[in-house]
């Protein structure tokens, strides 16, 4: 038996090899994943991480690849997606329970029908809701850990756990939810507002969104994080003059300093490249060490030296 066939028969979906991440990722680059699976159910992806955990096979979960920068020589490992069968959703009295395959934007919108209130700042931020949890994805001053209630997470000890929002540390872009834990679902509680406000606060967290991002290019978001909450990293690279700056396929984006967007053919080295750029000229100009807010994968090596 062979790995391939090893982690196929865990699994009623193809198991699929070499697969592309750039397909995987909102950047569009990344070389391929040595195993890719859309795990069908519970039992199934509880069943490969076991098998991970015994024959300490190397995974990462993703979920739509919007925050995430894959090395051009891939993942030398499986990928797990629940983006394609987790993705159940249920609204009851300003509760709601959602798979965490299930985008974010669909949460939201959801939510806007039931006439629920506290999500709306986070319209228009892309990804799945289990990526949401691990970045504390937020926008305009709002987290989604501030209307977080539990998750359940499963590892490859094959233990499922409830954690409460309080037991995980939530700050700035970050959770304590480690890289071996799987977020499955998530259960959420908001108020019931105005429909009319609600939906004009939507609908004005998106417009802010169009002006100020080039939503239109590949890109994952925002690169770095925000040294300090009055002081933006874009605002630090523009300073710096960077805007437009190009490397390969690659382009520090002239309508938001701190978005690497890929032009057409970019390659992650193109998109390093920037980001090195990007730090040393704001570690030179202003003393500050920018943090990157992306996660990476793939690489073996730190990305800034
Ligand atoms: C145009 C654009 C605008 C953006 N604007 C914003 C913004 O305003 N605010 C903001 O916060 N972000 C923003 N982002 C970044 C991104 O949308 C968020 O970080 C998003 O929450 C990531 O979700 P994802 O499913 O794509 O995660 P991925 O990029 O696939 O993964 C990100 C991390 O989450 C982990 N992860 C994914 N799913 C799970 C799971 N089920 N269980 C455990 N870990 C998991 C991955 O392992 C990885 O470490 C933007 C991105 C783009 C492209």
């Amino acid at each position: 038996m062979n790995l391939l066939s090893d982690i196929q028969n865990l699994v009623a979906n193809p198991v699929l090899t070499n697969e592309p991440l750039a397909r995987h990722t909102t950047y569009g680059v990344g070389g391929p994943a040595q195993f890719y699976v859309n795990p069908a159910n519970r039992k199934d992806l509880l069943q490969v991480l076991e098998f991970c955990g015994k024959t300490n096979q190397q995974y990462f979960i993703i979920g739509h690849g919007t925050n995430l920068l894959v090395s051009d020589q891939g993942y030398a490992g499986l990928i797990i997606s629940l983006a394609k069968s987790f993705k159940s959703l249920e609204i009851s009295a300003g509760k709601i329970i959602a798979e965490t395959g299930l985008s974010l934007r669909r949460l939201v919108r959801e939510s806007l029908h039931n006439n629920l209130t506290g999500l709306e700042s986070l319209a228009g931020v892309p990804g799945t809701v289990g990526g949401a949890i691990k970045m504390n994805a937020g926008a305009f001053g709002t987290e989604i850990s501030n209307f977080l209630v539990e998750v359940e997470v499963i590892d490859e000890t094959g233990l499922i756990k409830s954690l409460s929002a309080a037991e995980i540390d939530f700050s700035y872009r970050r959770s304590s939810i480690t890289n071996g834990q799987i977020i499955t679902r998530a259960r959420f509680e908001l108020a019931y507002g105005d429909p009319d406000q609600i939906k004009d606060h939507c609908d004005l967290a998106n417009d802010k969104r169009i002006a100020s991002q080039p939503i239109d290019k590949r890109s994952a978001g925002s690169v770095f994080k925000n040294p300090r909450s009055d002081l933006a990293a874009g605002y630090l690279i523009d300073q710096c003059g960077l805007k437009g700056s190009k490397s390969g396929g690659a382009e520090i984006s002239t309508k938001h300093a701190n978005f690497i967007v890929n032009t057409g053919n970019a390659t992650a080295s193109d998109i390093i490249a920037l980001i090195n750029l990007a730090y040393h000229k704001v570690k030179k100009q202003f003393g500050i060490e920018l943090e990157l807010e992306i996660k990476t994968l793939g690489f073996a090596e730190r990305i800034i030296p």
